[in-house]
Order: C-alpha cells, then structure tokens, then sequence
C-alpha cells in the first residue's frame, strides 16, 4: 500500500514538473548571458543582466505564481492572449516596471506607454516601439483585427544583440525596414496576424539572423522552413509557440 502511495506522489510530481517546463535557449550578448524561455503562443520570459523580463504573460500557458517576478513587462496590445491582468498581477511588484500601449493603459495603471516609433530605455535595455497592425487580414466588420496605432512590437538592445519581438502584425515597411536585428519573433496565426509566404517575405528585407516563428497557432512551420530553404543567412529556429 505504501509503495502506491509513493508512485501516486511521484507521478504527480512529474506531472507538475512537467506543466512547468518550457525550452529555452541562452545566447551570448556583450553583457552576460541572454536566458530565452519559451512559455508558448506569444510569450516570453527572458534573463538578462540580473534581471526578468516578461512579454506578454498569459496565465493560460503557465502558472505564474511559480514563475520568478518581473523587473521589467513588456505588453504589446491589449488583445486578451497579451493583454491578460491575472498574470500581470502574478508576476508585477512594486518595482515591477511595466511598459505598454495607450489602450492597454486603460486597464493597467502606473505603466509607461510607448506609442509606435517611441524609444526609451528600461533598466539599460534600449527599447524601440515598432508599429504592429494588419495590412491584408480583417474581421468581418471590414476592420482590421490591429488597426495601424494601436499595437507595438518591440525591439529590445541587450549589449551587442538586437531582439526584436514583433506582436501582431503583418509584414509591414517599418518592419521590414528594420537594421541589424539578431533575433526576430514574427507571428504566424492565421486569419489574425501573417501567413508564412507574408514572414519570408519580410525576413528577406530585413534578414535577422535568426527567425524564431512564434504564435503560430495552427500554422504548419515546415513551410516557412522550407520558403526560406536557400535563405542561408537566416537561421529558423522552431520552438513550441502554438
Ligand atoms: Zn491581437
Ligand atoms: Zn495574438
């Protein structure tokens, strides 16, 4: 009977373990290790110089009262998958410095709001707010799903390396405008945000050097992988961002 008992336990503590455990990838920036931890859909949790960072924290994919507090959050729309109070609550302190839009500071109080094209700088990170909205892709209301104002994305400088976290978005001239970004995040739900003919085409304007695809929803990634075969100065890292 006891012997149950402990498999029982060790068994569910797996299981927890498990919920708990997202990829990661470190890269190397000119101060210290950059920590990537991949939460899935369009969040993101990075390390870096002493510091957490959360994109978008969404407590669907995770259990944030497990996850470290936040120096820094970056919202990109008020969207409900980015914009989710609950775990902006769970991870936010009173030091927590929270950076936002002007409509998701309707719900958000004490945040600093970017509008497209601002630059500040948060803890020694450069931030950049890139224009994130639709070009081709509507709701059947004829409005776009991120009309052009409303949304940002973000290009974080962490030392020597660019990151640059688009939101949603589709292949806009700012972004493929874009210099010297090192990693790119770029959308790929559909109707909502690009196809992956749209993402190949802005990675061959602006060729990051590695393309992480993420909020992919139901978006099959082995086609940007293969629009971009002969792209060789593109690296496309996929990781589980449904
Ligand atoms: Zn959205
Ligand atoms: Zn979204």
């Amino acid at each position: 009977m006891r012997v149950i008992f402990i498999v029982i336990i060790i068994i569910l503590h797996i299981h927890s373990a498990a919920a708990q455990f997202f990829e990661k990838e470190i890269i190397n920036t000119s101060r210290g290790e950059l920590e990537m931890t991949f939460i899935g859909h369009g969040t993101l949790m990075f390390k870096y110089d002493g510091k957490i960072i959360h994109i978008d924290p969404f407590s669907r994919l995770a259990d944030y009262t497990k996850l470290p507090k936040a120096d820094v959050v970056f919202i990109t729309h008020h969207h409900g998958d980015h914009l989710n109070t609950e775990a902006l609550q769970q991870v936010r302190t009173d030091s927590t410095i929270v950076v936002l839009t002007e409509i998701c500071a309707k719900q958000v109080e004490g945040g600093i709001i970017m509008k497209n094209g601002d630059v500040n700088n948060v803890l020694g990170i450069k931030v950049e707010a890139v224009p994130a909205y639709n070009l081709v892709h509507k709701r059947d209301n004829g409005e776009f799903f991120h009309p052009k104002g409303e949304g940002n994305g973000y290009v974080l400088t962490c030392g020597d390396k660019r990151i640059y976290i688009a939101g949603d978005t589709e292949n806009t001239s700012e972004m493929k405008n874009l210099k010297n970004i090192d990693y790119a995040f770029l959308p790929m739900n559909l109707p909502y945000t690009m196809t992956p003919e749209m993402v190949a085409d802005a990675v061959r304007a602006f060729k990051p050097k590695v393309l992480f695809p993420y909020h992919y929803g139901e978006t099959d990634t082995s086609q940007i992988i293969e629009l971009l075969k002969d792209d060789k100065y593109v690296d496309v890292r996929i990781h589980p961002m449904k």
